[in-house]
């Protein structure tokens, strides 16, 4: 096996063990989304087209920034956004992309989630925005990606999806798993009216706190390192 396979075969495996989680959560059928984690010089994602239960360590392929592949299958079709998301970004280490339904119901709306929860500003922001249309592994999708996760960790992505960023893959997780309960509650609640959303000033101060939210888990993390 090359030496740079064997160095990367940690993230290989976690890699695989994050699609298949997100299958058995619902957030992903079938061969819809995609995974990445920096790595080296640039990045490793999963191939494009395989289901989690088809997918090999070997399958897992290693990009470089100019977006020259390096493994024995083609790369997602969205490595242009996960290449554009690793260079704009300097503090993400993961991009997982999916499509999970109630997410999607807002984006073929057209529908950010607006703060109807304070658990939206897990997002960044006061609201998790809705990227425009694009077709699917174009620049110009990359484009309008970028541009929604401004200054956030998730966006929408219309007529198609969603993605969550995060330092590591296992917080990029966590929070593609969020949006999709936010999504849900949202959708929820458009069923019975409109919702009351909280205002901007409330919005920055849960903002705020959650700057320093979650501490106990990254003491504890760091501990047992
Ligand atoms: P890939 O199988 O090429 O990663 O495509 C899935 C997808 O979700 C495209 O947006
Ligand atoms: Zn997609």
């Amino acid at each position: 096996m090359p030496e740079p396979m064997i160095r990367s075969t940690r993230y290989r495996l976690a890699i695989l063990d994050a699609t298949t989680k997100l299958a058995q959560l619902g957030l992903n059928r079938g061969t819809a989304g995609n995974i990445s984690v920096r790595w080296d010089e640039g990045f490793l994602i999963t191939p494009s087209g395989m289901p989690p239960n088809a997918m090999h360590p070997e399958d897992v392929v290693a990009m470089d920034m100019e977006g020259s592949p390096l493994g024995r299958r083609r790369p997602s079709s969205e490595w242009r956004f996960h290449r554009d998301i690793y260079a704009a970004r300097p503090e993400t280490g993961a991009v997982v992309h999916c499509h999970p339904p109630f997410c999607v119901s807002l984006a073929v709306l057209h529908k950010p989630i607006p703060p109807y929860h304070y658990m939206v500003a897990k997002g960044g922001g006061r609201d998790i925005r809705c990227a425009p249309y694009a077709t699917f592994g174009t620049q110009e999708l990359s484009d309008y990606a970028v541009a929604a996760l401004n200054g956030r960790k998730a966006c929408l992505l219309a007529n198609h999806g969603m993605i969550a960023v995060g330092p590591t893959l296992e917080s990029a997780m966590a929070l593609a798993i969020e949006v999709e309960e936010l999504a849900e509650g949202y959708w929820r609640a458009l069923q019975l009216g409109e919702p009351i959303l909280l205002a901007d000033d409330e919005m920055d101060l849960v903002l705020e706190k959650f700057a320093s939210y979650g501490e106990n888990a990254q003491a504890a993390a760091g501990m047992g390192s």
